[in-house]
């Protein structure tokens, strides 16, 4: 029954994570009771509970009966969920399971602010630094990157590669947000996991990029948020543990061929 109270916990911290979405851009205290944007009434607590409040009022404001973004329940779910996969994943590991839960609260927060906004927050980056870099002086060395030389490889790796892509297409295909991104993520998941993270991005972002062009409205200018394409791509790295070198190894076939035989 531990996994409800997870997944209850993840819908709770989602709540926050969506303050912080919808506050650090514009710069507003993150302290405070939650206003309607249009009315400006203050939501009470029981107009506050994730999904629940969103179900309960029709997606509306109490008051003035303004639309509620969808973003609101999104980010609550998909917290829940990712919560809850971690606990299925690396539950044996707690200590780990806490860093984890850290990632991708800051990789969500990540994500949704560049996908509303197309910025990437230094605070956020820096917080990612302080919290992988306390990581690595208690690491779980059985799981990620658990040496500092493997993170500063990782760093390097990443910031190099993202920065020469944001150099010759002069800031055109990426940000420079995106390279200051790429240089936590390089850090926090070490060298051989950034690789993988860095095929896995390509791979999202060309399937996106598809589907875009597919719609006769999008063009080859059409801006697409790298960013989150890279936090998600980071998630579903950490939780799927699937990797494109094991891949290229014949490790992951051999893996499955004898699992099944
Ligand atoms: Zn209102």
């Amino acid at each position: 029954m531990l996994w409800i109270l997870v997944f209850l916990f993840g819908l709770i911290i989602g709540s926050f994570l969506n303050v912080l979405i919808f506050r650090l851009p514009a710069n507003k205290n993150i302290l405070g009771f939650s206003k309607c944007q249009k009315c400006q009434k203050e939501i009470v607590w029981h107009d506050n509970i994730p999904i629940l409040s969103f179900l309960i009022l029709r997606s509306r404001c109490r008051e003035c009966k303004t639309k509620i973004s969808w973003q609101y329940p999104l980010v609550e779910l998909s917290t829940g969920f990712l919560f809850l996969i971690s606990f299925f994943v690396f539950g044996d590991s707690p200590f780990f399971l806490i860093y984890v839960l850290f990632l991708i609260s800051l990789l969500v927060i990540i994500a949704f602010i560049d996908l509303k906004h197309f910025i990437i927050l230094d605070s956020l980056i820096l917080t990612g630094f302080i919290i992988s870099f306390f990581y690595l002086l208690f690491p779980d060395c059985s799981i990620i990157s658990c040496a500092f030389s493997n993170s500063i490889f990782g760093l390097s790796f990443f910031a190099g590669i993202y920065l020469f892509l944001f150099l010759i297409s002069k800031g055109k295909w990426l940000g420079f947000g995106d390279v200051k991104l790429a240089s936590w993520i390089g850090f926090a998941f070490g060298l051989r996991n950034s690789v993988d993270i860095f095929y896995l991005t390509f791979l999202i972002g060309f399937i996106i990029a598809i589907i875009l062009l597919g719609f006769k409205k999008a063009g080859l200018k059409t801006k697409i948020p790298f960013g989150t394409i890279m936090a998600g791509a980071s998630i579903l790295f950490l939780l799927s543990g699937f990797s494109f070198l094991d891949l290229i190894d014949g490790e992951l076939i051999l893996r499955i061929w004898s699992k099944n035989h």
